[in-house]
């Protein structure tokens, strides 16, 4: 299966590591269901955390509880979270890397969540994705083409 999906640069921030772990994965979960670009802005916290999405419209209910269950199967069948370097040239050709800084220099972190996602990351990760806990989506609004998406770990 082809790993789809923009990279996620994360530099001079402390991360909660289960939370943006859980940001990977509801990443990759809404490229898969929705086609749409992975969050463009966010803000992870302990407590909660936000993503916000290029996008058309509101999700159902529906679409919510969809959303639920992949990130928490994903979650519940305990993938190893590994780190992997390539040479920039090499790394071009995988994944997207369109949003690197010029100065992420000649090796480029990959972090791969199973066979489930990969995409390059310089911040703090969970080893197995049971240690990040039970995803749930607190609320979602949208506007001006921006949905933004709540969520917690229980
Ligand atoms: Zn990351």
């Amino acid at each position: 299966m082809e790993i789809n999906g923009n990279q996620e640069i994360k530099s001079n921030k402390q991360y909660h590591p289960q939370m943006h772990s859980a940001e990977h994965i509801l990443n990759q979960t809404m490229v898969r269901m929705f086609n749409c670009g992975r969050s463009f802005s966010n803000h992870i916290e302990k407590k909660k955390s936000k993503c916000d999405y290029h996008f058309s419209r509101n999700l159902t209910e529906q679409e919510i509880k969809e959303i639920e269950l992949k990130v928490n199967n994903v979650i519940q069948q305990d993938m190893m979270v590994k780190e992997e370097f390539y040479l920039k040239d090499e790394a071009e050709t995988k994944f997207n890397l369109s949003k690197l800084p010029d100065d992420a220099g000649e090796k480029i972190r990959i972090i791969k969540i199973g066979d489930y996602d990969a995409c390059p990351c310089s911040g703090q990760h969970v080893s197995h994705t049971i240690e990040i806990g039970t995803f749930k989506i607190i609320s979602t609004d949208y506007r001006d083409n921006v949905l933004r998406v709540r969520f917690k770990l229980l």
